[in-house]
């Protein structure tokens, strides 16, 4: 790496510190998007633009609570690349959301987008706040103030949103009639929308199903199949909920599941009438009672990480058990558990691969509202389940080629297609 690239990945991560993010997550991003153009021999100028986003906006919101109060919060929309099309990435309402982190979200969908071949480009979106604080009025208030700030920089063919922590299908469809009271109506302007509003059927478990199918591809390369693996999910949110039965369709044994509200341990894994129906774990009433801080710890084959990015640190990583992790989170691994892990050998599936299904799904959600078309659900399923297996073959067959980690083979496919298409476009100085 050169002087003055290490010089621009710092910036970019020293001025987000100010922002008051204590992990340094763009920074984090920018490194892998460096180690990668190492192998690909990328000019330094590309990596300049790589580690650079083409437009950041922070934005003031006010809001009225049903207790006559008023805040003021702050609101983001990052767009890191539009190489290869339109920038696509959700909006998360999150008490830790900060321009750092909002930064490195974007970039992560850049690569995500590429890696799986969908012609869009990466942002992401926030605002900072605790979503259970929200009456569902000031939810909609919240959106559609948001999105009334940020539609300039929005449109199905400029940047499309979709859910993410703290908002649902629910807050996507305010979203899309707001953006439609101003710019007419394009159901394509967002993702991730109910079916009975031009959502795609299939979309709402998309995440959690793709997480399974790489999952199952890698352990069929790795380990003879998924088949009686035991798993440990943290997180039985949008994500964490269809993983664990997606796990259990594929024959895997859920045995230790999580999230804010506890934790549910079975020793024998769940079935699918243990978990479904249920929103918060909570809710459950099969298995036992367990601690949710030694979710990460459980003595499982595979562990999904599916809550909070940072939760597996230097501090923690030695007491993880699991051989296979699974990133169903952004960036729940840091820098060094990862290199911690890599001299265990214990294998991490990377983020961009891992979750990808969420962005595939919101890609043929698009796809039907553009040409007001609509797939049957098994279409889409197959459709998904076949692009995750090839996604996952193309990054075993660098890591192979490479002798690297997964992570860093799933950097090389990505960085590869976004440097080609700079290149072409004749934005490379
Ligand atoms: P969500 O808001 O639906 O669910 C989050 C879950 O995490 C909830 O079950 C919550 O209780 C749990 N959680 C929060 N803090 C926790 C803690 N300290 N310990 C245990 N559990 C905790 O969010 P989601 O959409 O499921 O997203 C989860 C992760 O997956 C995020 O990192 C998100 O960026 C990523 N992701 C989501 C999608 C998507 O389509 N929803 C796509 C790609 C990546």
């Amino acid at each position: 790496m050169t002087n003055s690239l290490a010089s621009t990945a710092a910036n970019n991560g020293a001025s987000a510190n100010v922002h008051g993010t204590e992990e340094d997550a763009f920074a984090e991003v920018n490194s892998r998007v460096l180690g990668a153009s190492d192998f690909l021999d990328v000019p330094e100028s590309t990596r300049q633009i790589l580690c650079s986003c083409e437009r950041e906006v922070t934005v003031s919101i006010p809001l009225s609570r049903d207790d006559g109060d008023r805040d003021i919060l702050t609101g983001y929309r990052v767009q890191h690349s539009s190489a290869r099309g339109p920038r696509k990435g959700g909006i998360r309402f999150h008490p830790s959301v900060d321009l750092n982190e909002v930064r490195a979200l974007a970039s992560l969908m850049t690569w995500k987008t590429s890696l799986i071949d969908v012609p869009f480009g990466g942002a992401k979106g926030g605002v900072r706040i605790e979503p259970r604080s929200l009456s569902d009025r000031e939810a909609e208030e919240l959106i559609r103030r948001w999105t009334r700030v940020m539609v300039h920089v929005l449109g199905p063919h400029r940047d499309i949103p979709a859910p993410d922590m703290g908002t649902d299908a629910r807050t996507m469809a305010w979203l899309m009639d707001e953006f439609h009271r101003i710019e007419g109506f394009q159901p394509a302007c967002v993702t991730g929308k109910p079916t009975a509003l031009f959502g795609a059927e299939g979309r709402e478990e998309a995440t959690g199903r793709g997480v399974i199918a790489v999952t199952s591809a890698a352990l069929t390369d790795l380990a003879g199949g998924p088949r009686n693996k035991t798993v440990a999910i943290q997180g039985f949110g949008n994500v964490g909920r269809f993983a664990a039965l997606e796990a259990i369709a594929a024959g895997m044994r859920v045995v230790e599941i999580s999230d804010v509200t506890g934790a549910r341990r079975f020793a024998q894994g769940a079935s699918i009438d243990d978990l479904a129906g249920f929103r918060q774990v909570s809710e459950i009433e099969a298995g036992e009672e367990s601690d949710p801080d030694q979710t990460l710890f459980a003595a499982v084959d595979v562990l999904i990480p599916a809550a909070l990015g940072g939760v597996i640190t230097a501090a923690n990583a030695r007491n993880v058990r699991a051989r296979v992790i699974v990133e169903a989170a952004n960036q729940p691994v840091d820098g060094e558990a990862d290199r911690i892990f890599g001299d265990g050998g214990v294998t991490v599936i990377p983020d961009i691969l891992a979750n990808s299904g969420g962005v595939l799904g919101s890609y043929f959600e698009w796809t039907q509202n553009i040409q007001e078309f609509k797939w049957p659900l098994e279409t889409f399923r197959s459709e998904l389940d076949k692009r995750l297996a090839a996604a996952y073959r193309a990054v075993s067959a660098e890591t192979a080629h490479y002798n690297c980690d997964l992570r860093t083979g799933a950097f090389i496919v990505a960085v590869r297609r976004v440097v080609e298409a700079l290149a072409l476009r004749g934005q490379v100085l």
